[in-house]
C-alpha cells in the first residue's frame, strides 16, 4: 500500500483571501464579456481538480471561452448533474482532458478510508458513505483512463446526439497536451 505523503502548501489566512480580492475588485467590470456570456460556451473542459492544471491558460483560453467542470481525476462518473446543466445551457463539446502521475488514480479505496479514519473526529463516520466511494483506482495508463471515460461518454443515453466528446492528456514534464480520443 502506497504512504505517499505529498508536500502541502500552507494554509492561506483569510484575510490574505479578502485582501488579494480587494486588489482583483479594483478593476473589476461588472458582467465581464456580457456580450459573449449571452451565448454559453459551446465548450466544456472536464478536468481534474489538481492544481497542475490550468486548462485555460495551456490551451490559450479567454475564460469566456469554455466553462469548466473540475472534480478528483476528471472522474466523468461524478459529474452527471454538471454534464446535464451545460447541455442544457448549449455545451456541445466536452474537453476531457487527464494528466500524468494523477493521485486521483493512484489511491485506492481502502487508503482512501484509512486516510480518514486515521484523522477524522469520528472514524467511523466514514462507514456510512463507504459504498459511496468508488474505487477507481485500476492501475490503467493515461491514454487507456482517458479513453475508458471518454467512451462512457459517448455511450451514455444522457449525452445529446449532436455533443462531440474528445480526450487528452496533460504531461507534467513537458507541459504540452497530446490528443487520445
Ligand atoms: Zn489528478
Amino acid at each position: 500500500m502506497s504512504t505517499t505523503t505529498y508536500e502541502t502548501s500552507p494554509a492561506i489566512p483569510s484575510q490574505e483571501l479578502l485582501d488579494r480580492n480587494l486588489k482583483y475588485a479594483e478593476n473589476h467590470k461588472g458582467k465581464v464579456g456580457e456580450e459573449n456570456w449571452g451565448h454559453f460556451p459551446k465548450t466544456a473542459i472536464i478536468t481534474c481538480m489538481d492544481c497542475r492544471l490550468h486548462p485555460q491558460k495551456q490551451l490559450g483560453l479567454a475564460d469566456s471561452d469554455t466553462t469548466i467542470i473540475r472534480n478528483g481525476g476528471g472522474s466523468v462518473h461524478e459529474l452527471i448533474r454538471s454534464i446535464l446543466i451545460t447541455q442544457n445551457f448549449g455545451t456541445r463539446h466536452f474537453v476531457l482532458i487527464k494528466h500524468t502521475d494523477c493521485g486521483y488514480f493512484n489511491t485506492t479505496k481502502t487508503e482512501i478510508i484509512k486516510g480518514f479514519k486515521a484523522h477524522a473526529k469520528d472514524p467511523n463516520a466514514i462507514d456510512a458513505v463507504a459504498d459511496k466511494i468508488g474505487d477507481d483506482s485500476p492501475k490503467l495508463s493515461i491514454d487507456k483512463f482517458v479513453l475508458r471515460d471518454v467512451e462512457y461518454l459517448r455511450e451514455s443515453p444522457l449525452i445529446y446526439p449532436d455533443t462531440k466528446v474528445t480526450g487528452w492528456a496533460f504531461d507534467d514534464r513537458t507541459g504540452k497536451i497530446r490528443q487520445v480520443a
